[in-house]
């Protein structure tokens, strides 16, 4: 058995998702004459209660895109210290939008309204970066999946409200967010300016990301996805698979979550794990104790054909996703229980 659990970007379309894709009505999106995905961008808008919907290739490009909209060169972006868009965009602020960072010290990734008022720079002191944009990351990456309360969301977009600051959302997994909080979507489009959402992880979809703003942003959105390479022609196979996900993959999220619940619980009366951090959605985040080396079980799980990544000297992640199906979880918390180290 192969079991990739590195990331939940590793899923391949499911048959009935080629099919959908199969089908699509198709037209060229450069001229906005693709059906499928003009009818993808008005469902997400729809869903989210937001005007205008974009889609892209990637999540990085949505959130770069985001990044040009809301700034001028030199202006400063408030997030946590271990946010995507610093971490893992290549630099891509800096090198496309000319702009540095206020990093904030959050918990698990997340930060609160009074670090970030705290992290303002007073608009009068012309020595310090113009503070312009908040963003926040729903689910968090590195920090392991943790999600929001909409309360301190709600509690932040008021600093911005107060002090002139755009709002940004990095929803990469925004839907895991959803399910495990039990939250909907209008819940956020209530409260940021931009938002982007990825296809290609818990969904299922081969390619895309959708990036939502408001009507009249949308000409300044789609002069800089094509500045960035990202317009595409016969978009619409993609956008087809995007729409499949919003009708058949959303509710099963749920499964992925328990099942990472179920890998963090095993993995918590192991002998050579020495912590499990919280397992909140669907990544799974532990530490191997000192007197073993990280890549002896990353050796030992590749010999019973299971794939999982390190994080950090000593912390390892597991991710699940619709491609890890029950047996193969029965499988890895056995093979877990077995190893010997
Ligand atoms: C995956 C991810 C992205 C975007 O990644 P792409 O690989 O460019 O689609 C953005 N933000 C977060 C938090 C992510 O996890």
């Amino acid at each position: 058995m192969e079991i990739n659990l590195i990331s939940d970007t590793v899923t391949k379309p499911t048959p009935e998702m080629l099919q959908a894709m199969f089908n699509a009505k198709v037209g060229d999106d450069v001229f906005k004459q693709d059906p499928t995905v003009n009818e993808f961008e008005r469902i997400v808008a729809n869903l989210f209660g937001m005007e205008a919907a974009l889609f892209f290739p990637t999540g990085t490009m949505a959130n770069q895109t985001a990044i040009k909209l809301n700034t001028n060169p030199g202006d400063q972006i408030i997030c946590d210290k271990w946010s995507h868009i610093h971490l893992y965009e290549a630099g891509g602020a800096s090198f496309n939008s000319g702009v540095n960072f206020n990093l904030l010290d959050g918990k698990r990734g997340m930060i609160t309204a009074e670090q970030v008022k705290a992290g303002i720079n007073d608009p009068e002191f012309y020595h310090a970066p113009l503070s312009k944009m908040v963003s926040i990351e729903n689910t968090t990456n590195k920090a392991g999946g943790a999600c929001y309360d909409i309360e301190e969301l709600i509690k932040i977009k008021q600093v911005c409200v107060d002090n002139n600051l755009k709002f940004h959302l990095d929803g990469a997994r925004l839907w895991n967010a959803m399910i495990a909080k039990k939250q909907h979507p209008k819940q956020f489009g209530a409260l940021f300016d931009t938002i982007s959402v990825c296809f290609s992880k818990g969904m299922g979809c081969p390619i895309g990301s959708v990036l939502l703003f408001d009507a009249e942003t949308m000409p300044k959105a789609l002069r800089i996805r094509k500045i960035f390479g990202g317009n595409l022609r016969q978009s619409g196979y993609l956008a087809a698979a995007g729409i499949y996900a919003l009708q058949n993959n959303i509710n099963r999220l749920e499964d992925d979550h328990n099942r990472a619940k179920e890998l963090g619980n095993t993995l918590q009366k192991l002998s050579w794990v020495s912590s499990v951090q919280p397992v909140e959605t669907n990544i799974v985040v532990f530490s191997v104790v000192d007197t073993i080396e990280d890549k002896q079980v990353i050796e030992k799980l590749k010999q019973k054909g299971i794939a999982i990544s390190l994080m950090a000297k000593n912390t390892l992640r597991m991710v699940t996703h619709l491609d890890y199906k029950q047996v193969m979880h029965e499988y890895v918390l056995d093979a877990l229980e077995k190893i010997e180290l």
